[in-house]
């Protein structure tokens, strides 16, 4: 069949329906790791071979267009060019990942019924939600929710943007209201909002409204369209709280709770937090926070890691710090680092939750909170020792043990230096000795497989598809790391103050003063500073790492509102590494009295390296 005909079978509008619900960034982030810069999004291209991004996506146009090899179009020739699809088949990949149906004639029996079961669901769905929405907002049974919202900051506003509700103590309420639409009570049963009763009445099977005398948060789909609901009672009753069950066309595992707007927050803020609570969900999103999701009412799960991996690589936890709270962030950050995402975790001090937090301390300091996230493998260690205070050499050992499979699992080789020799400085043993059980602990995983967890196999599914991921991965070792003796957070901080400098000279004179000129951990970061301390210019020619650090430099989005207080933090950061770099002299020290037998030197030098630790130098 030549495309001409199989063309026609999909009209002009559906095609028009799939391009408007298509999110091309969104699709593109499937293949090419996209940053965004102003209104665009840049990477490396994906259809030629490339060190410096020269790959753009401009979602305002829908279009993507790459500097280096002239390649452009829309989503649907970016598929066709990608996959090697044909028009056709590239609309139908859309239309399918975007929940677009196309003309009947098209799909099987079996689908055609599902077809309709479904849009029957979002109907029914729309309708329960502005019931629930009106009861709330204007009804007088709706006192109650208004009542509660009220005491808990909510404006009304943030009532109609969250399409929150309320369900009044009736027992046939919604039953009543989708009767008058057509529903039936058995169809308002199947989509989860009634139930049935177990002794059917003399007119057969008879049914009630599953939520009464709640609060209701609207669960939306990306498209904004309610697909559950999340109830939460108003006094102490059982189940606090009750959220839709799951049916044919709701997965509580699939869907996270404020990703309608979460989707463009987490792009734009380049990070997700990660949050246990709708109200906290709701507080957030409101005071600045749009990147903020809840899981619903489950603990994390794999499908809820890849939808967060298709928007980020960062995700901060915040949960309560209870038990159940620290044991679902370990659980939940496990799951998020085995989908290949870095992990942190915030711990909040003061508040019981997030909303109660900002509500007592307000945006600035949890703005401050959020620049102090540990890593997940730091908050890990920190919770160990606070169950088990390490009291002796076999103890440390086996502190260090139990950390070392998540060590193992840190790709970059810095990186995983830096969590050695953090525990190194923790635990007051040589980083020699760290590593060596770290890497008795290796197993048999190869350093492939590790790859292999970092890009899935999904993805590799074409001989040219694998050519550009490993051309990903030389150009990341090229470009994205620095010398493996470098700590990750010097280098970071190093990157900083150079993309501040590029932004503004006027820093120079307050960093050559607290750090003098030739600090640079990076030699390409003391060949750009060089050439800015020189005469504050560029240079127009110079090898090419240096250019291409230039190039990913300028593409480091920057908070400008924030220098201040970053320049600080990354001169403390360069200083502190400098400080502990002289306790680490002392380690190697030791280690060669130990070696050459000298105990009493090495005990010696063990309580120097202790007691400067503890003055925190
Ligand atoms: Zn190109």
């Amino acid at each position: 069949m030549n495309t001409r005909t199989q063309e026609d079978f999909i009209p002009e509008d559906v095609i028009e329906e799939v391009r408007l619900r298509t999110d091309i960034v969104e699709v593109i982030s499937d293949y090419v790791s996209l940053q965004r810069k102003g209104k665009n999004y840049w990477g490396l291209c994906p259809f030629h071979s490339e060190n410096t991004p020269s790959f753009t996506v401009t979602p305002e146009k829908q279009m993507f267009y790459c500097f280096g090899c002239n390649l452009g179009g829309n989503i649907f020739s970016f598929l066709m060019k990608k996959e090697n699809l044909s028009f056709v088949e590239s609309i139908k990949n859309l239309a399918h990942r975007y929940g677009v149906s196309l003309p009947e004639k098209e799909l099987s029996p079996r689908e055609r019924e599902e077809s309709r079961l479904r849009r029957r669901f979002e109907e029914i769905h729309e309708w329960a939600a502005s019931y629930f929405h009106d009861l709330l907002l204007s009804l007088p049974e709706g006192e109650p929710g208004r009542f509660y919202f009220a005491k808990r900051g909510v404006s009304l506003e943030t009532m109609k943007s969250f399409r929150l509700g309320y369900a009044s103590g009736s027992w046939a309420g919604l039953l009543g209201y989708m009767q008058e639409h057509g529903v039936q009570p058995y169809e308002l049963a199947e989509a989860g909002l009634a139930i049935e009763k177990e002794t059917p009445g003399k007119d057969g099977r008879q049914y009630y409204d599953r939520f009464r005398n709640r609060v209701l948060f609207s669960i939306l789909d990306r498209r904004n369209k309610p697909i559950a609901f999340g109830g939460r009672v108003l006094d102490d009753s059982i189940p606090k709280y009750l959220n839709s069950p799951e049916t044919l066309f709701f997965n509580k595992g699939h869907h996270l709770y404020g990703m309608h707007r979460a989707h463009q927050g987490i792009r734009e803020e380049g990070f997700a937090i990660m949050v246990e609570g709708y109200m906290d969900v709701i507080a957030l999103q409101n005071a600045g926070f749009p990147n903020t999701v809840a899981s619903l009412g489950t603990a994390l799960t794999q499908d809820q890691a890849k939808l967060l991996k298709r928007y980020t690589q960062r995700v901060v936890l915040l949960y309560d710090s209870d038990t159940a709270g620290i044991q679902a962030a370990l659980r939940g950050g496990e799951i998020l680092r085995d989908a290949g995402i870095r992990v942190e975790v915030l711990t909040l001090t003061g508040a019981k939750d997030p909303d109660e937090f900002l509500k007592s301390y307000g945006v600035e300091d949890f703005h401050k909170a959020l620049r102090g996230v540990l890593t997940y493998i730091e908050f890990k260690y920190r919770t160990l020792v606070r169950a088990t205070p390490p009291q002796n050499i076999p103890d440390k050992a086996e502190l260090v043990v139990k950390l070392a499979p998540d060590i193992l699992k840190v790709i970059s080789p810095v990186e995983r230096e830096g969590y050695e020799r953090f525990l190194s400085l923790e635990l007051g043993l040589t980083l020699e000795a760290v590593q060596r059980e770290i890497a008795s602990q290796e197993q048999k995983k190869s350093r492939k497989e590790r790859v292999e967890q970092y890009y899935p196999p999904k993805q590799v599914n074409s001989a040219k598809n694998r050519d550009n991921i490993i051309d990903a991965i030389i150009c990341k070792d090229q470009m994205g790391q620095p010398l493996p003796t470098v700590y990750l957070g010097v280098y970071r901080a190093e990157r900083t103050l150079l993309r501040m400098l590029l932004e503004d000279i006027s820093h120079l004179p307050r960093i050559k003063a607290k750090l003098g000129e030739s600090f640079w951990k990076v030699s390409e970061h003391q060949q750009i500073f060089n050439y800015l301390n020189q005469d504050g210019g560029l240079p127009a020619h110079s090898d090419e790492t240096v250019q291409s650090r230039l190039a990913s430099l300028f593409l480091e989005e920057l908070d400008i509102s924030q220098t201040e207080r970053l320049l600080d933090d990354c001169i403390k950061e360069i200083l502190s590494t400098q400080a502990e770099e002289r306790v680490e002299d002392l380690q190697v020290r030791m280690v060669a009295l130990e070696k050459s037998g000298d105990m009493a030197g090495a005990m010696a030098l063990l309580k120097e390296i202790g007691e400067r630790l503890k003055r925190g130098e």
